[in-house]
């Protein structure tokens, strides 16, 4: 099959096995360039073949040596479709981690469900006992609910009133105005139920019950704060509400995992391009100013940095690490740089379809994109003929 994106909205249905390889391949480089550190030895990822997710297995395998079972939802591909990034990513991830003898095992299908958490957990048993580190990274629209059957669907909505702002499509490098009606009671509570910490603590309890926690077991899950502008969506719109539930979780659960002398954290991460920021309204051109104006000062970081920095810098150290006064671990902290941020701020209202090119990263930004599925990989010849079958080596 001859593979080319096919774009619909702000998402690419196709996926190209030998690209997705590629951009594994030099996340992985990355890691080993950046020298191996003493971190943890068993490690489950949940949401973990694409963003943040996947960077957290690349850097605990490569940069930890750990073994690591990654759990995720993605699609296989059949005779007319190629499968999804995330399993293309999956697939290679495997191989290079094998290649190298570490141990890496995955499981595909619905995180929230029981059914998967239970097959984890057997996993568990069978080839690892217990495990020293949990990332929860699972980024969805919607979720159902394991006991009840009731499916929750999140929206990305202001709270109280309407919002009025700028936001480009980036394929077509138009900046548009949108208005965004305020979410409903129930749209919030939706939105909680899905993206908030509900499943990460049903995650804990459950490896807790069936005694697969370490002592000193850490958990980890990713938040999002941004700048002032983007406040009305983000942090004080129904996403917010889901991250404020994340955090009070966190609370929770570090108080659970007391008895294992564990802890669990949440770590702010920077705006990056994934397959769920894309979606969210005005973060991408936000995100195409911030690319542009960290590039130029040289503190611009991907997935992998940012979650090389983590684990190696913050988390897998002698010290406490700085937290913010929510306890925090802040990784966000070249974006929110006041010099990045005042920028930013000033260039915001100048901002516009015909200033776009000029003022923004929207290259990076569509690069970066289309590098989430494979596509504009250098070296990668994309009038070639591959093939769209391909295998995840543990499933
Ligand atoms: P992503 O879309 O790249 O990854 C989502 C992962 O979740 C994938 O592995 C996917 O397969 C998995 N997943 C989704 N639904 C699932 C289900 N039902 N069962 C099993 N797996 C499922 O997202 P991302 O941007 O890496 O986001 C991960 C976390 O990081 C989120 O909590 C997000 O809010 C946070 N975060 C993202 C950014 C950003 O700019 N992208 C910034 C800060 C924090």
């Amino acid at each position: 099959m001859i593979i080319q994106p096919k774009i619909r909205g702000f998402i690419c249905t196709t996926a190209h096995p030998l690209g997705c390889a590629k951009a594994v391949a030099a996340q992985i480089r990355y890691v080993k360039n950046q020298g191996h550190f003493q971190g943890p030895k068993n490690v489950l990822v949940i949401g973990a073949s694409t963003g943040y997710g996947l960077a957290s297995r690349i850097v605990a395998t490569f940069g930890a040596g750990a073994k690591t079972i990654g759990v995720f939802f993605e699609k296989e591909a059949d005779e007319k479709r190629t499968a999804s990034a995330g399993w293309y990513n999956t697939a290679a991830f495997e191989e290079y981690a094998h290649q190298e003898n570490y141990y890496a095992k995955s499981i595909n299908g619905d995180a929230f469900s029981h059914a998967i958490k239970q097959k984890t957990v057997d996993l568990i048993k069978q080839d690892l006992g217990k495990v020293d580190l949990i990332i929860y990274s699972l980024a969805s629209p919607r979720r159902i609910h394991p006991d009840t059957e009731q499916i929750f669907s999140s929206v990305l909505k202001p709270i109280g009133q309407p919002f009025v702002g700028k936001t480009v499509d980036p394929m077509r490098g138009e900046v548009k105005e949108i208005t965004l009606e305020p979410a409903t009671q129930d749209e919030i509570a939706q939105t909680v139920a899905v993206m908030g910490g509900d499943d990460w603590a049903m995650w804990l309890d459950f490896l807790a019950h069936e005694n697969v926690l370490a002592d000193g077991i850490t958990t980890l899950a990713y938040d999002y704060v941004g700048p002032t502008l983007t406040y009305p969506i983000y942090k004080e719109g129904t996403i917010g509400k889901a991250k404020e539930h994340l955090l009070q979780t966190a609370h929770t659960l570090h108080d659970k995992l007391k008895k294992y002398h564990g802890q669990a954290i949440v770590s702010v991460n920077k705006a990056l391009v994934t397959q769920a920021s894309s979606a969210i309204p005005v973060v991408p051109l936000y995100i195409s100013l911030l690319y542009k104006i960290m590039k130029e000062k040289g503190t611009h970081e991907g997935c992998i940095e940012q979650i090389n920095r983590l684990l190696k810098d913050n988390i897998y150290v002698s010290t406490v690490p700085a937290r913010d006064k929510e306890g925090r671990i802040r990784i966000d902290n070249f974006e929110m740089a006041p010099d990045i941020q005042q920028k930013i701020t000033a260039l915001w209202p100048n901002v516009s379809t015909e200033t776009l090119s000029e003022l923004t990263d929207i290259e990076g930004y569509r690069d970066d994109f289309y590098r989430l599925f494979g596509f504009n990989v250098p070296g990668i010849d994309y009038t070639a003929d591959v093939d769209q079958s391909v295998g995840i080596r543990s499933i």
